[in-house]
């Protein structure tokens, strides 16, 4: 579970992205977070793997404060997805993703081996393993993109806009290939987007945020819909 306690990020410019903000992402579950640009989704996400700092309150995973861990080992546990996948562009496809596994103590043999297996599980066939990320397709970074973040097995997974980079067709292919796989590892996710039917679609849980705080949240799609 990962837990928002009246958590709060102002800039040092004065702009109070997230303000208050009290959420509940249940275990093995995806909450979706969806709201118009500006509403404070991005700081939200970044908070949780301390890319940015809190200005006051508390997030927690599975009731331990994220405050008192250290930000290299908290990012290990939490597997981080963004838009346009962000690849080391110098690297080859399996060299991205057997980057963690390398750095968590697998030999170069067996980090290969394990990047084969997590491209395999995303759909990538092995004859794009050597080449370079601008070699592929938008939809295919985005799977390598995920491949990555899987590849610490983290119990934890953070999603910022990942399959709004590509055109429509794929995008949905994305999200059912993505929906598939979630029944099989049953991790802990939060999904940022801007795209309603994205939420709707994705989400066990869906939050609608405003500009600093919740404007409804609804334990299931459908009874946000109807409420
Ligand atoms: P979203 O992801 O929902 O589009 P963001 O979290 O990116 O929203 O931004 C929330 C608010 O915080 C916006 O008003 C944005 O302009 C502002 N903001 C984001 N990053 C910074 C920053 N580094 N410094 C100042 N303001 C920022
Ligand atoms: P080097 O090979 O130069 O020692 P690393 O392989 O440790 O560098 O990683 C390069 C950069 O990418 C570092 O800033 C590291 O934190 C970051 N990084 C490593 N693995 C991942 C990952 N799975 N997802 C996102 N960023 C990562």
């Amino acid at each position: 579970m990962i837990t928002f306690d009246k958590v709060t990020k102002a800039y040092p410019d004065g702009t109070t992205a997230v303000n208050e903000l009290d959420l509940e992402c249940p275990s093995g579950k995806i909450t979706a977070l969806v709201g118009p640009s500006g509403c404070g989704k991005t700081t939200s996400l970044r908070m949780i793997n301390r890319l940015i700092e809190p200005t006051s309150g508390t997030i927690s995973l599975d009731g331990e404060s994220t405050a008192d861990m250290d930000p290299a080992l908290l990012r290990r546990r939490i597997g981080y997805v963004i838009q346009h996948a962000g690849l080391f562009p110098h690297r080859t496809i399996v060299d991205n993703v057997a980057t963690m596994p390398k750095l968590l103590g697998k030999t170069k043999k067996e980090a290969r081996t394990r990047a084969m297996e997590l491209l395999e599980t995303v759909g990538l066939a092995a004859n794009f393993a050597d080449r370079y990320p601008w070699q592929l397709s938008g939809g295919q970074q985005q799977r390598v993109g995920v491949a990555r973040a899987l590849a610490a097995d983290p119990a934890f997974m953070l999603m910022d806009e990942p399959f709004s980079a590509v055109d429509p067709v794929v995008r949905s292919q994305l999200q059912d290939e993505f929906l598939r796989l979630q029944k099989d590892i049953g991790k802990t996710i939060i999904i940022v987007t801007h795209d309603i039917d994205e939420a709707l679609k994705l989400g066990d849980q869906v939050v609608v945020l405003r500009t600093g705080g919740i404007l409804a949240q609804s334990a299931t799609p459908l009874e946000l819909l109807t409420e």
